[in-house]
């Protein structure tokens, strides 16, 4: 059993809909002021109003996690409304699909502004309230593509995922003297709007990779996102966390096959 989470503010980016939704819904459901941020603001207002009809404490804010100004009123808006920053989760991200020869320059900075960037951005954001908190935890939405595998088209967001896990390795060592943890999880593929708009044909390929059967859930990766934000993980940071039923396991496909 983990010690309670009630009461802590959280902030949340990307958390209108798929992982981040969850993250929020999870950490709102163990008492915790959860504040949600994603650019689409009727989404995001939605979203924390479910939330807050399911008896929990959540704020809705639009902002783009690549724009400095809107990530300053983030912090801004946290601390107004829940007196500080606990827990920070970067989980905004975009996996738009271009391949070499086909990408543009503005493809490629398009996704390492949000994903890379606007990690950086949300950190140094929250950094004072973080610091000020005593028990600061940042948990970082990276992936297994990049840090451990690759698909074709996704050249520049695995480089975004790599580079998250980058960051969180330096700004581990940084900000452990003020009790800041800053650690990461990697998904394998997780059932969301954004997953699912890939197409059936993705998911039915990514299913029959994955040595348990299914794709995860946006729970799956909440519990994991809980963990590393609990008071029992203090002594755990610059870490990574694979969160995949196995999908980064298996050599080739005849590792596979006696699944079948
Ligand atoms: P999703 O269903 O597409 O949701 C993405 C969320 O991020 C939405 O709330 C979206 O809202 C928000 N967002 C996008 N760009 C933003 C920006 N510039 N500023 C603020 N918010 C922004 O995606 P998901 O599948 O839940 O993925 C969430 C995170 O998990 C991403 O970092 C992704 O790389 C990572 N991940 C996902 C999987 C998977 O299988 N699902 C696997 C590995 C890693 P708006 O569009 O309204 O801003």
């Amino acid at each position: 059993m983990l010690t309670s989470i009630s009461g802590r503010s959280v902030v949340i980016t990307g958390a209108s809909r798929g992982i981040g939704k969850g993250i929020a819904r999870l950490f709102a459901q163990k008492g915790a002021r959860v504040l949600l941020v994603a650019r689409d603001k009727a989404q995001v207002e939605v979203t924390a109003a479910d939330i807050r009809s399911a008896g929990g404490l959540a704020v809705a804010l639009a902002g783009d996690v690549s724009r400095r100004e809107d990530m300053a009123k983030m912090a801004e808006v946290a601390i107004a409304s829940h007196g500080g920053i606990d827990i920070l989760c970067c989980n905004a991200g975009i996996f738009p699909s271009a391949k070499l020869g086909e990408m543009t320059p503005n493809d490629w900075d398009q996704v390492l502004d949000v994903n890379l960037k606007g990690t950086f951005l949300s950190v140094d954001a929250c950094l004072p309230s973080l610091r000020a908190s005593g028990r600061g935890r940042v948990v970082v939405t990276s992936s297994i593509t990049g840090p451990i595998t690759g698909f074709p088209g996704w050249s520049h967001y695995a480089a975004s995922k790599a580079g998250q896990v980058g960051f969180v390795r330096t700004a581990a060592i940084e900000l452990a003297p003020d009790g800041v943890t800053v650690n990461a999880v990697l998904p394998g593929n997780i059932r969301t709007e954004g997953v699912d708009a890939l197409g059936a044909d993705y998911v039915t390929e990514m299913t029959s990779a994955i040595p348990q059967g299914r794709l995860g859930s946006v729970a799956d990766i909440a519990f994991a996102v809980l963990f590393l934000a609990s008071d029992e993980a203090a002594f755990i940071t610059g870490q990574t966390l694979v969160v995949d039923g196995g999908q980064v396991l298996p050599e080739s496909h005849m590792a596979l096959k006696g699944l079948e």
